[in-house]
């Protein structure tokens, strides 16, 4: 298709796209979801089904597992479409953004055609069982054992901050295999359903007052064979792949979300909104902190756009996703405390005189997490510093040992009762 064509092309689809999304889908909530919120779930899976029958789910996926088979053009379109529209955005990350593409790039033709379809259509959440009580940013070391029986696996450990772990239907879990290998070699992923007996979910209060966060117990739970993605042993080379996705869905460069995932920050800034609804947007100070927030967002949109079109065109190789995630978590940082020095510092206290406490003042609680989530910031410059600037790599004193032999901590592995 040449350049004018594709272009027409899109532009039907963000035609059709516009008529049919206003013709089904429901306005865009007054108050975003709040995390605490459990029935955002079900609706969620509810508005991906609209999408799925309407033939606008998953519009970067191939047709052969339920997608659109359709460009990143078309759904940069959509996204600017679905804006007036309430759209299933709990299912971003991870489900569609990290697993679905992982899957996608690892799963055998099996297992892509059982679970794609069912993330498109909504049946199905999934969380991702990385991190563990003895760390998440070395993931390499996890502890979490999977000894290999006849024709399967049997899962023991536990697994922390999985975000939405009690909504889930299944996880993809990094564990060990092989404990004689050094720790990259001995790694599988699995895929764990999570509804089964030995598997039990703790859910965790954050200090913003919700309970996303997971704490999962595996006491002997069968994994079957055919639920290992990529080779037994080789896990590390899909735990690669998955942060990648990981780091580009946080970094908003993922073409695997469903619906708003790629509209540019700049085009919500709600902190204009905010200063207007206070009613300060005539002073001075609040105008600075303003245009530095929405200078912000410029700059991070742009900077995304640019690793975005370097990474498809091969200028940059996958790392890069790693700049898009470090500043997608300063931008996140600093935009929390310009919101709350705008809204008044007892704000972060949300007294119920103080509306925008609710919003705002969780935000400033919780901002730290986009520093966490993803893989930390200092990990974030680790891997720009080695991967894309090809500074000498850290010491590391359990390099080429097999991890049976490598000093560590003891891991809990029942839950709290
Ligand atoms: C919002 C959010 C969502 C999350 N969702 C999930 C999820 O769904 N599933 C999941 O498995 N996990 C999830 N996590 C966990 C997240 O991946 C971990 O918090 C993160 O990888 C860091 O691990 P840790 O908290 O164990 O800190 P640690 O690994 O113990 O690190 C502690 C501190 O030391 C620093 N540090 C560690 N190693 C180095 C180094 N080599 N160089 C410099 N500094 C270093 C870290 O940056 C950090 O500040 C989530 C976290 C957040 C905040």
């Amino acid at each position: 298709m040449s350049e004018t064509e594709s272009k027409n092309d899109v532009e039907v689809f963000r035609l059709r796209a516009r008529a049919w999304l206003e013709e089904n889908m429901p306005p865009e909530r007054a108050e975003p979801w709040s995390h605490a919120d459990a029935a955002r779930w079900p609706r969620a899976r509810e508005l991906q089904r609209l999408l799925f029958d309407g033939g606008f789910a998953g519009i970067c996926f191939p047709k052969a597992y339920g997608g659109q088979g359709l460009s990143l053009a078309h759904q940069q379109a959509f996204d600017e479409e679905v804006t007036p529209y309430e759209m299933p955005l709990t299912l971003n990350v991870p489900t569609f953004g990290i697993i679905a593409a992982t899957l996608l790039e690892f799963g055998t033709e099996e297992q892509k055609k059982r679970y794609l379809p069912a993330i498109l259509n909504g049946d199905e959440a999934w969380v991702q069982l990385l991190s563990e009580p003895t760390g998440g940013s070395d993931l390499a070391s996890v502890m979490t054992r999977a000894t290999p029986e006849a024709d399967g696996f049997v899962l023991s450990g536990s697994k922390v901050w999985s975000s939405g772990a009690y909504a889930a239907d299944y996880g993809i879990c990094v564990a060990r295999t092989n404990w004689d290998l050094p720790k990259h070699d001995g790694i599988s992923v699995l895929i764990v359903k999570m509804d089964q007996p030995g598997v039990a979910v703790e859910r965790i209060r954050g200090v913003a007052g919700d309970d996303e966060f997971c704490q999962e117990f595996f006491d002997d739970v069968w994994i079957p064979a055919a639920n290992v993605l990529g080779e037994i042993d080789a896990g590390w080379t899909v735990v690669r792949g998955l942060l990648v996705h990981e780091r580009n869905s946080m970094g908003g460069a993922s073409p695997y979300v469903s619906g708003g995932g790629l509209m540019p920050l700049s085009r919500r800034d709600e902190i204009v909104a905010l200063a207007q609804r206070l009613e300060l947007t005539g002073e001075p100070r609040v105008r600075e902190l303003v245009a530095e927030a929405h200078v912000l967002s410029l700059v991070q949109d742009q900077t995304s756009q640019r690793v975005t079109d370097a990474m498809m065109r091969g200028k940059l190789g996958p790392p890069a996703g790693a700049i898009l995630r470090l500043m997608g978590a300063r931008v996140s940082v600093r935009r929390s405390d310009i919101a709350l020095e705008i809204s008044g510092a007892d704000t972060g206290v949300w007294e119920a005189s103080n509306p925008e406490g609710g919003v705002v003042g969780k935000r400033f609680l919780a901002r730290q997490g986009s520093e966490l989530g993803g893989g930390s910031t200092e990990i974030q410059r680790n891997i720009i510093s080695e991967r894309l600037l090809e500074m000498p790599r850290e010491p590391a004193a359990d390099r080429g040992v097999p991890f049976s032999q490598v000093r560590r901590n003891a891991m809990p592995s029942k839950p709290r009762g």
